[in-house]
């Protein structure tokens, strides 16, 4: 079913990890792929300086996934409202790619926080689970086994779906039984992310694939959550 449309220009697995367009699934003026361009620096028209300044600008360090993890503890110590399960989405969330556009061959990576921020959710005994509308289950299936991160998950809900991942989630809450008030989801569409909330589900949108900054917002947001519906309920 022609859900996610592939090109094969998108099939060099070579290519550095910018999210292609996938037109049936973003449409409309609101998407980011329309988003404008960086502004370009012209080294002629006296912006030279800056120019230079980016390319001396180093990578920022690469963390460990042992210091991610030290890092989403504390973050998570942070919070006394805390979910008792956390969703993610896969492509573009947990890794840079869309599976479908890969080979089971290939040896995926993940966000560089990805791992780290899982681990720490397990060792505070907050379940983890997957939602992913991915037409390619089996490509997904096998990258995760290699990533060996399987065991991390309560639920792995992973097919194409008409459906903005309501359908995901009520298998996910038939499965584990926790309640939609007690979830947290990552995910980069918009568009899962408001069906989402709907459901009650805290939903956070990640533009980058999910990091500790995006991590502490998503607690943070639950938290708030957590406090405004025991605001009304008390009124
Ligand atoms: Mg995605």
């Amino acid at each position: 079913m022609g859900l996610r449309g592939a090109s094969p220009a998108n099939s060099d697995s070579a290519r550095p990890s910018k999210k292609p367009v996938r037109e049936t699934s973003r449409p409309g003026p609101t998407s980011r792929s329309l988003a404008s361009p960086p502004p370009v620096i012209h080294p002629s028209r006296g912006d030279a300086a800056a120019g230079e300044r980016l390319l001396r600008r180093r990578p920022p360090p690469q963390m460990g996934d042992e210091r991610v993890k030290a890092e989403a503890l504390q973050i998570l110590g942070l919070f006394q409202a805390l979910p008792r399960l956390v969703v993610f989405d896969l492509d573009y969330t947990l890794w840079p790619f869309y599976c479908e556009c890969r080979s089971k061959r290939e040896s995926p990576s993940l966000y560089r926080h990805a791992k780290g921020i899982m681990f720490a959710l397990r060792e505070k005994g907050i379940d983890v689970a997957i939602a992913s509308r991915s037409p390619t289950p089996d490509i997904a299936k096998v990258f995760i086994d290699k990533l060996e991160i399987k065991s991390m998950f309560v639920a792995q809900e992973i097919f194409s779906s008409w459906t903005h991942k309501t359908e995901h989630f009520q298998k996910i809450q038939r499965k584990t039984g926790i309640p939609y008030k007690s979830m947290l989801f990552f995910d980069d569409e918009d568009r899962n992310i408001e069906s989402i909330s709907k459901m009650g589900v805290t939903s956070v949108l990640v533009e980058n694939g999910v990091n500790l900054d995006m991590f502490k917002l998503g607690l943070s947001n639950f938290a708030t959550n957590v406090a405004a519906s025991s605001t009304s309920k008390d009124e």
